[in-house]
């Protein structure tokens, strides 16, 4: 009888599962085991570049690849995940539910902007989390010449200084001023909770931060909590009323909440605990993969950060060690030990560190060059042909080295 492997979700682990998994399977000429994967569009949404221009254009095609690689698109949202019987309850695309049993399932349904209840945030602030999302803030941004020349109209808060936030709002001087031409007195401010700017990035990158954003003129206040937003601004812990048509909340993010449907340990931001092989811990049938996974990266106690560096490689990972389960072979244990970031600043350039401390290795226009690459190939689907995809997908391939 033959088996099933079913990939929830089409995003950079999802994506890279479901090829790597049948990688796996065609090398052993197996026609009995089949790679399935639903998700509610046939699209890789390039979330990180969610913060650049042309937001609804950061999608790419999958389904020349999935075809021919012999992986099964079905468009659809899992909306339960029932592990006692191996089957997901899916809706379908034109709202029609069905059911698919699975004989592995790989979790892989990414992340989403956590917003906390904060008054008039759900309302009125934006964000460049999803592909909608942040083309929904371009047009507001477009939008902005139509109305009278205040300072609310000219100003963009940016909710939160750490990495997502520190991108966009170096964006934002040159993204208003092209809305609201040359000479617009425009005002980017961040707004930081912590007492130092990009915390989670350390002290490594910090002066090339500053410097990159005091050059292109963006403010910031530290120690100060959004304690509520409207239509024209915001006010902060601080008691600051601060005037501004335009704010992005880019503050915290969690795992999706199907991981809630699998009986196994999360993490603080609801990531199942995997072993090295990325099978949930005490759910056999279950692997967890990209975001939805609190996976060790070597032995030294780092584990893989919510990003897409690492949802790249735990995809191709999770979906060898799937279908090496079902087909008896060993797993390849899931490691990698080399940790980068490369921090675009804006028109000022990018800010490069290698290592969980961040050591700085390039910035400025150099390392605007690497992260133009990363952001335009590195990141996205291999070729359709199918004998390129299938090598782009082994497990063993070192990207970045
Ligand atoms: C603005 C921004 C900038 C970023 N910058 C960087 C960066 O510079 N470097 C870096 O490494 N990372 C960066 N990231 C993080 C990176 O984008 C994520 O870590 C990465 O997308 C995670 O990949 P994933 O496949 O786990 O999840 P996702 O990319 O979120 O994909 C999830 C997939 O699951 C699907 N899905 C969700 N729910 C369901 C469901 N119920 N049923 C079926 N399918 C479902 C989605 O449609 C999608 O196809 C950035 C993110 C953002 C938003």
């Amino acid at each position: 009888m033959s088996k099933r492997i079913l990939v929830v979700g089409a995003g950079f682990a999802g994506m890279w599962s479901a090829l790597s998994a049948a990688r796996l399977i065609d090398q052993h000429g197996r026609t009995d085991i089949e790679v399935v994967l639903v998700a509610p569009e046939p699209h890789l949404h390039v979330r990180p570049r969610l913060y650049e221009e042309n937001a609804a254009g950061m999608k790419a095609p999958l389904l020349d690849i999935f075809a021919s690689t012999g992986v099964r698109f079905i468009q659809g949202t899992v909306e339960r995940i029932h592990v006692e019987r191996s089957e997901v309850d899916v809706l379908g695309a034109h709202g029609t539910p069905s059911s698919i049993n699975y004989d592995r399932l790989v979790l892989a349904t990414g992340s989403r902007l956590f917003r906390p209840q904060i008054p008039g945030l759900a309302k009125h602030a934006f964000s460049v989390d999803q592909v909608d999302e942040a083309a929904a803030l371009e047009a507001h941004i477009k939008a902005l010449a139509t109305q009278p020349d205040t300072l609310a109209r000219n100003t963009v808060v940016v909710a939160g200084g750490g990495f997502t936030g520190i991108e966009t709002a170096a964006e934002m001087p040159a993204r208003l001023r092209a809305a609201l031409g040359e000479n617009a007195k425009v005002r980017v401010i961040i707004v930081e909770r912590d007492k130092e700017i990009g915390p989670d990035l350390g002290a490594g990158p910090r002066p090339v931060i500053v410097e990159a954003l005091e050059a292109l003129g963006v403010q910031w206040r530290l120690g100060a909590a959004v304690t509520s937003v409207d239509a024209d601004g915001l006010i902060t812990s601080e008691g600051e009323r601060i005037e501004a048509s335009t704010v992005i909340w880019t503050a915290g993010v969690r795992a999706s909440a199907l991981t809630a449907h699998i009986p196994a340990e999360r993490d603080a931001l609801g990531r199942l605990h995997v072993d090295r092989n990325l099978r949930v811990l005490g759910v056999d049938t279950v692997y967890a993969t990209g975001d939805v996974a609190y996976a060790a990266t070597d032995d030294d106690g780092n584990h893989a950060m919510m990003s897409c560096q690492h949802a790249m490689n735990l995809g191709r990972s999770a979906g060898h060690n799937v279908a090496a389960d079902l087909l008896g072979e060993a797993p390849i244990p899931y490691s990698q030990p080399k940790y980068v970031t490369c921090l675009d600043l804006g028109p000022w350039g990018a800010v490069y560190t290698e290592g969980w401390e961040r050591e700085v290795k390039m910035s400025g226009a150099q390392a605007k060059e690497l992260k133009t690459r990363i952001n335009t190939e590195w990141i996205y689907p291999p070729s359709a042909e199918r004998a390129e995809a299938f090598a782009a997908a082994d497990p063993l391939r070192i990207v970045v080295a």
